[in-house]
């Protein structure tokens, strides 16, 4: 994953699936200092924001960056120390709220989107910077984990204190952390007299407005061959979030294992070889939490499934890529793609 820029009057900034490039000469990139969520940031902005602006818009990816990290010190894990020793801890408003809602998505997912399953995720290797080789996590080391179904309905809050009735409850904020950083990043620079921007968070975007009067053009890349899949001109503010089973892997007895985990079958998501895996789900919708924790619940709920369950969740904009490399957009989406 990376970010780029083109020549003179297009700007590119690509990452994960997407790629962005309004057709305006006037915009001003900016990059944030080093990587946050293990990609390159980038901003796109019709001018430039007063250097303490900036500072603080990166500053506060940075903090949830640090403190929702499910495998570094910081508050997540301080949390999930207490949650296993059944002790009760105050939480701060940011990560009360992530976690409240995410409480009513794990439900309106039926639980195929699950924030508690860190202990799972833990397990199967993916708590780490930098994947490594190695076997299949043993049945013993697993099993525990499916058994006592771990879910953030046993998390019990009184005011901002939570405590967990299953000790097996591990918090793991992947699926949505990002969507809320890029959610809380367009809210400061609206806050701040913005009135266009683009932020690219490693394939997960949000942007507002329209810089010189023409929207956003974005472009959704093939998750399988070099190119685009899709363009989309965007229209007022809104996210276009992608989850994939080609990003992020390691490889578990020689073959590939994907970081998205099924829930209730305890095991990562098919791999793309898999024919009756997705390979893809990119969702449009102004929030980018939403979109974030719909697109990993819908990778996981396959190509039969993800109707119903995007229909759950109350996201109507999206596409899919299955394992033959076909694309499906919902009929809300597909009038607004053009197809490359
Ligand atoms: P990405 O981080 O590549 O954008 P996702 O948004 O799909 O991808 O998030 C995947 C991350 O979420 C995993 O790395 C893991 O930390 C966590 N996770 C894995 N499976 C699930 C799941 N079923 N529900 C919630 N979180 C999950
Ligand atoms: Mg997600």
């Amino acid at each position: 994953m990376g970010a780029s820029v083109l020549p003179r009057r297009r700007w590119l900034a690509l990452a994960g699936g997407l790629l962005a490039a309004p057709l305006w000469p006037g915009l001003a990139r900016a990059a944030a200092p080093g990587p946050l969520f293990g990609t390159p940031v980038d901003l796109l902005l019709p001018g430039r924001l007063p250097a303490g602006a900036e500072a603080a818009l990166w500053q506060g990816l940075a903090r949830i960056h640090q403190g929702w990290n499910a495998w570094k010190p910081g508050e997540l894990l301080a949390l999930n120390q207490a949650l296993r020793q059944g002790q009760g801890l105050r939480v701060a408003p940011a990560l009360r709220q992530v976690l409240q809602q995410s409480a009513a998505l794990e439900v309106a997912s039926q639980g195929l989107f699950n924030p508690a399953i860190g202990g799972l995720v833990g397990a199967w290797g993916f708590h780490a910077d930098r994947l490594q080789p190695g076997p299949r996590p043993a049945a013993s080391v697993l099993a525990p984990w499916q058994a006592a179904a771990p879910s953030l309905a046993d998390l019990h809050w009184q005011g901002d204190r939570v405590h967990s009735r299953n000790p097996a409850v591990q918090l793991d904020l992947g699926a949505i952390g990002k969507g809320v950083a890029i959610d809380q990043a367009l809210d400061d620079l609206q806050r701040r007299g913005a009135s266009a921007a683009l932020l690219n968070l490693g394939g997960n975007l949000a942007v507002m407005g329209a810089p010189g009067g023409r929207p956003w053009q974005v472009g959704i890349r093939h998750p399988m061959r070099p190119g685009l899949l899709a363009t989309l001109a965007t229209a007022g503010r809104e996210s276009v979030v992608t989850s994939g089973s080609y990003e992020r892997f390691r490889l578990v007895d020689g073959a590939p294992a994907v970081h998205i985990l099924d829930p209730q079958r305890g095991a990562p998501v098919p791999a793309r070889a898999t024919a009756t895996a997705l390979v893809s789900v990119t969702v449009v919708h102004p929030s980018a939490a939403l979109a974030d924790a719909a697109a990993t619940a819908l990778l996981v709920a396959g190509p039969a499934r993800w109707p119903a369950i995007a229909a759950r969740l109350g996201v109507a904009q999206v596409l899919v890529v299955d394992a033959q490399g076909r694309a499906q957009a919902s009929p809300a989406l597909a009038p607004r793609l053009h197809w490359v």
